[in-house]
């Protein structure tokens, strides 16, 4: 559902990404498919979401371009990596004032096991890490499912970005 057109709106782009993105459930999907998610039986598991709302969610994210479908898989396109940044800042901010015990997951520069700092950069190279060549993995404040299904037990183990899970 798009949010009242204002006309303070109209001159903010964050409203107009929040018409994308700003609905329940959309940016868990989004994650997801960082986090290599592309079944839709695999997102309903995972994410715990009604079947109904996931299929709508999907059809808004294809018909957008963020998502596409291939055979039964969806995955994020150059316009839906572009979300990137956005996830790690929302992660990194609930890291921050959520989570006591530190950040639940942890991205690396693959290559070389680099940190990332803020800004997707590897403390240990420098480099600014395209996000197929970063890996996420448990930290400190990371708590494991009692009784994970398989797609959250894979995507808790360290793993590339977009890399498919199952
Ligand atoms: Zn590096």
């Amino acid at each position: 559902m798009a949010l009242p057109s204002t006309y303070a709106d109209r001159n903010c782009s964050l409203a107009r990404s929040l018409e994308i993105v700003g609905e329940r459930w959309t940016l868990l999907i989004v994650r997801d498919a960082f986090f290599g998610v592309r079944r839709f039986g695999d997102f309903a598991a995972q994410l715990g979401i009604p079947r109904a709302v996931l299929t709508s969610r999907l059809k808004a994210l294809v018909q957008e371009d963020v998502l596409v479908r291939e055979n039964a898989e969806y995955r994020l396109t150059e316009k839906g990596v572009a979300l990137w940044p956005v996830v790690r800042a929302l992660m990194g901010w609930g890291d921050a004032f959520y989570s006591p015990d530190g950040e639940k997951r942890t991205t690396r520069h693959d290559a070389d096991g680099g940190r990332l700092d803020a800004d997707g950069r590897c403390e240990e190279c420098g480099a600014a890490v395209p996000v197929p060549e970063i890996r996420i993995e448990p930290g400190p404040g990371y708590r494991p499912p009692a009784d994970p299904d398989p797609v959250s037990a894979a995507m808790s183990a360290p793993r590339r970005l977009l890399e498919p899970v199952v």
